[in-house]
């Protein structure tokens, strides 16, 4: 889709629901898509940050979540249509894998907010495969064993839930490994699902 230029990082310009078309159908894709969904303090990180520029530039969609994003957009003219928050895309992608039987990997949180997430996410979006979880805390040399454990768990999304922009440069240091559909990096939202 047509991309907007926000401090020369590449943002998708398009609504909530193009978003969910997108993100559904990447679901349903054979190689896995990289979802991200950053704040104005992101787009100020990539202008110092030549990796985080790279990463966001290669993903596959790029939403616009903070409010701040669309102001500069139309105090530019720059094309982003409406804010397309994280937490909010999400929970479309969450009733899309509901109702069509696909499984979900929550990473990421203190120890014991995953397994909430997920528990609370099996109760309210009903039909959902949760096919597990993992803090966000282990050690470095614990990662392939993790890796090992989203591949095997057969998730066909992986919420990575590690704060920006630790989310974003996990996903794309571990792209060629990680054998689900979607890894879409969305922060804080492990704690909004936990309650
Ligand atoms: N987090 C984590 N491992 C870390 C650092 C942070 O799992 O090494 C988790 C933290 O517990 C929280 C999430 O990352 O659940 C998002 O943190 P924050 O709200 O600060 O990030 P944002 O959503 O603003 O990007």
């Amino acid at each position: 889709s047509k991309k907007a230029e926000i401090l020369n990082v590449p943002i998708d310009a398009i609504t909530m629901k193009e978003a969910i078309r997108k993100v559904t159908s990447f679901v349903e894709g054979d190689t896995l898509k990289k979802v991200y969904t950053p704040n104005p303090e992101i787009v100020m990180l990539a202008q110092e940050n030549k990796e985080l520029d790279r990463i966001v530039k290669e993903a596959d969609l790029v939403v616009p979540d903070g409010i701040g994003l669309i102001i500069a957009s139309k105090l530019k003219s720059k094309g982003l249509i409406e804010r397309v928050t994280g937490v909010d895309l999400m929970h479309h992608l969450l009733l899309y894998c509901a109702s069509n039987h696909k499984s979900i990997y929550i990473m990421g949180g203190k120890p014991g907010v995953a397994e909430m997430a997920v528990t609370n996410i099996a109760a309210k979006y009903k039909g959902i495969n949760i096919a597990g979880f993992r803090d966000g805390y282990y050690k470095q040399e614990e990662t392939e064993s993790v890796i090992n454990d989203i591949n095997q768990s057969g998730a066909d999304v992986l919420f990575v839930c590690l704060g920006a922009p630790r989310q974003e440069i996990w996903i794309d240091k571990h792209k060629d490994q990680l054998k689900c559909k979607v890894a879409m990096g969305v922060g804080g939202s492990v704690d909004i699902h936990a309650g």
